[in-house]
């Protein structure tokens, strides 16, 4: 079974090791069982940035790191287990910015990923060095960047009279996203091209899946890779989301304040309908308002990812959904 979907880091990461922890405890349902599972999971690069020289990408490497079993669980990025004396070291030379953490082991992975896209290897290609060392053939998956073009998301924020844009991970991290935006820029996302694969991943899988991820700096700058929207209405493959949001709120992060941004409510209705176009199953929390509708299954789950055992249980589900959407196809 072709399982593919789209990721951003802390939310896409644990709903995938959710999922593997799912497949591998289930014993049903029956065809499940002797047919291995291929997963594919695409991954946002508009967080990309570079910094003191190196290129890091902290969703592809939130990925690697959790789905390897590195993460530092209490941050959800990150290495485990982390030194920063390399920092600390760049800090004591004047060396700016100092808002974005990194640690002496994540260091590493930006060195060598620089390193080989210095000799000219595409990202997609380094993504597969990385995936190497982190194990990920071996349980089955297959991590892709959404493009191997540089794209980047900045935010375009009020400054005096005018306006100016920032990248995306100074608004996030260093702003906390309290910088009022006045909306999103992704330079280099017209011109780009789906990474080898990725296209081919959507079309031919059995199964698309989209976790929780933010909606607008996640998974929409993954939609908008000019191929990549269209290979999902295309698809043959039943597409199933999780919301975001609990309550009216996102679980982590400033996901509420993107949808503000570009002008759409902070209700699971709303982000489905940013997907709508493709979306045939949604996930939302026990107690949202949410009903069925016409063209989408709407499914009530605990949405909250609060264990490993917890974040199985909801990838179980939209797993199921899927599953049962595309046997329903099957019969009609
Ligand atoms: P980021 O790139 O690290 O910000 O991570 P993602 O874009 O993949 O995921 C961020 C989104 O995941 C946020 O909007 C959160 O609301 C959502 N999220 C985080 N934890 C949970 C959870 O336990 N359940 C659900 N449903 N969403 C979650
Ligand atoms: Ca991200």
């Amino acid at each position: 079974m072709r399982i593919t979907a789209l990721a951003g880091g802390v939310g896409g990461a644990r709903f995938l090791r959710g999922l593997l922890r799912h497949l591998s405890r289930t014993t049903s349902p029956e065809h499940l069982e002797h047919e291995p599972v291929e997963l594919t999971v695409i991954g946002n690069t508009g967080d990309d940035i570079t910094l003191f020289g190196l290129r890091v990408c902290p969703d592809i490497d939130t990925l690697l790191y959790t789905l390897g079993g590195g993460i530092h669980e209490g941050q959800g990025w990150g290495r485990a287990d982390e030194t920063h004396h390399l920092a600390e070291e760049l800090a004591a030379l004047g060396a700016t910015p100092q808002w974005f953490t990194l640690g002496d082991k994540d260091f590493a992975t930006h060195v060598f990923r620089s390193q080989l896209l210095g000799q000219g290897m595409p990202l997609s290609a380094v993504v597969e060095r990385l995936s190497a060392r982190w194990g990920l053939g071996e349980q089955g998956v297959t991590l892709l960047p959404m493009t191997d073009t540089p794209v980047e998301t900045h935010v375009v924020v009020a400054d005096g009279d005018g306006s100016r844009a920032i990248h995306f991970q100074e608004w996030w991290v260093r702003h906390r996203a309290e910088l009022p935006a006045e909306r999103f820029v992704v330079a280099g996302l017209d011109r780009a091209a789906p990474a080898p694969g990725v296209l081919e991943a959507i079309r031919g899988a059995d199964v698309v899946l989209l976790p929780p991820s933010n909606p607008v700096v996640s998974i929409g700058i993954i939609l908008g890779v000019p191929g990549i929207r269209d290979a999902l209405r295309g698809t043959r493959a039943p597409v199933v989301g999780v919301s975001p949001l609990v309550g009216g709120r996102p679980v982590r992060g400033h996901a509420d304040v993107c949808l503000r941004t570009i002008g759409v409510a902070e209700t699971s209705e709303a982000v489905a309908g940013l997907y709508a176009d493709f979306l045939d199953g949604w996930l939302v929390d026990e107690d949202d308002p949410m009903r069925p509708r016409s063209g989408l299954e709407v499914v009530h789950r605990p949405l909250l990812m609060s264990s490993g055992e917890a974040a199985a249980d909801l990838a179980g589900a939209a797993l199921d959904t899927a599953l049962r959407l595309r046997a329903g196809r099957t019969i009609a």
